[in-house]
């Protein structure tokens, strides 16, 4: 589908998307129906606790949702029990990040212990203009052994109206002299079915006209990361001439689109030189040997879980019109145990190209292998024959 609404250039993207649509209230949070169901119960029947930590994939919405609890704790117009009016000075003034008895730390520019004793002593004042004190700390893991030593002696004695979000791509590294003393709420990456529906309702918002398969594509190559998404949809609009098109999205990653990939899938095993050019070529566009890797080690996945179980998988992976076409056509003509092969090989590429593997190197590899795929196929052709003949 092609919205055809009015054009609208990108210079007029003034405001950074992500901030203009970052979530007001819970119900429009995307893709953490979990937590989203813990913190409105907790709200609802008043059992907020103290200390939270929110840990999951970076751009999933921690922050947000965190800003969410602190106007939802503090708003004066409740509705529902949980969700934020928006519209009392408490509200507005924590969306303005203007707040006073909001505080946010990053833990990664302030993980010294002088910044933990200066919050220690602010955090026993009561609040300025409102019912709850709230300290987000964000990449908590970042502070010093002794930050967290000091942020320990007050999470153990928090006064009535402090509460805590500490907020961390990587909760393991977080003391569990800290983690017992939170309540821990992870967060999920979030699917891409989650992320396209969203860019799709800012574009619609925005009346920038916008292709299906190009907000899909960013969705995908955006790893789970709505934060990131909504950053590369406002670069492909400034490369679209203030469209989301396909072209505009193929200029953005250099090539290695999902469409690029699959057409070099369709070129293995045909003893051609096709899929050596087609890696030079996306590679001489600029294309990430990484995503290019990860992208193929995906589409030979979903292509073994269709050739081995057909219909019912291809209707459970959230998958475009076009993928299922492609799926469909392509599996037939591999056998479980070269897609098996494949997965195995671009498995073990992954962690070389994020060591930085020379992308020569790897499409001389990936052109090795098919060479290897092209041979295997000789022998049982010709047996074939022989026994067709016999
Ligand atoms: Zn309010």
């Amino acid at each position: 589908m092609e919205a055809s609404l009015s054009l609208k250039g990108a210079n007029d993207v003034s405001v950074s998307l992500y901030r203009k649509y970052r979530p007001q209230v819970f119900d429009d949070v995307a893709g953490q129906g979990i937590v989203v169901d813990v913190l409105r119960t907790a709200l609802q029947r008043k059992r907020v606790g103290h200390a939270y930590l929110f840990s999951g994939p970076r751009g999933c919405g921690k922050t947000s949702v965190a800003r969410l609890l602190a106007k939802a704790l503090n708003c004066t117009d409740l509705r529902d029990g949980y969700e934020p009016c928006c519209q009392c000075d408490n509200c507005r003034a924590i969306t303005s990040g203007e707040s006073l008895d909001v505080v946010e730390i990053d833990g990664a520019s302030n993980n010294g212990v002088e910044e933990i004793r200066e919050l220690k002593s602010h955090v026993a004042l009561s609040p300025f203009a409102s019912q709850w004190k709230i300290y987000i700390i964000d990449e908590v893991h970042m502070l010093s052994i002794a930050a967290f030593n000091a942020l320990l002696k007050t999470l153990e004695e928090p006064p009535s109206f402090v509460l805590f979000i500490l907020a961390t791509t990587e909760p393991q590294k977080v003391p569990v002299t800290i983690r017992s003393r939170c309540q821990h709420i992870p967060f999920r990456r979030i699917e891409l079915e989650d992320i396209a529906r969203t860019l799709g309702t800012i574009a619609a918002k925005e009346n920038i006209p916008w292709e299906d398969e190009a907000l899909r594509e960013i969705a995908r190559q955006s790893d789970g990361a709505l934060r990131d998404a909504i950053s590369m949809m406002e670069q492909t609009l400034a490369l679209g001439g203030g469209e989301l098109t396909m072209t505009a999205v193929d200029r953005l990653f250099g090539g290695g689109t999902s469409a690029d990939l699959e057409e070099w899938i369709g070129a293995l095993k045909k003893g051609s030189p096709r899929p050596l050019l087609m890696m030079e070529e996306m590679f001489g566009r600029g294309a990430s040997p990484q995503r290019v890797v990860e992208g193929l080690f995906l589409l030979f996945r979903n292509l073994l879980a269709v050739r081995r179980w057909g219909k019912p998988v291809l209707d459970a992976l959230a998958l475009s019109e076009g993928e299922k076409v492609f799926f469909t056509e392509e599996s037939p003509r591999w056998r479980e145990e070269e897609l098996s092969a494949m997965m195995l090989f671009t498995s073990k590429l992954i962690p070389q190209v994020r060591l930085g593997l020379r992308s020569d190197v790897l499409s001389g590899l990936m052109a090795a292998k098919d060479s290897e795929l092209t041979l295997s196929e000789r022998p049982s052709a010709a047996h074939e024959g022989t026994a067709a003949a016999a």
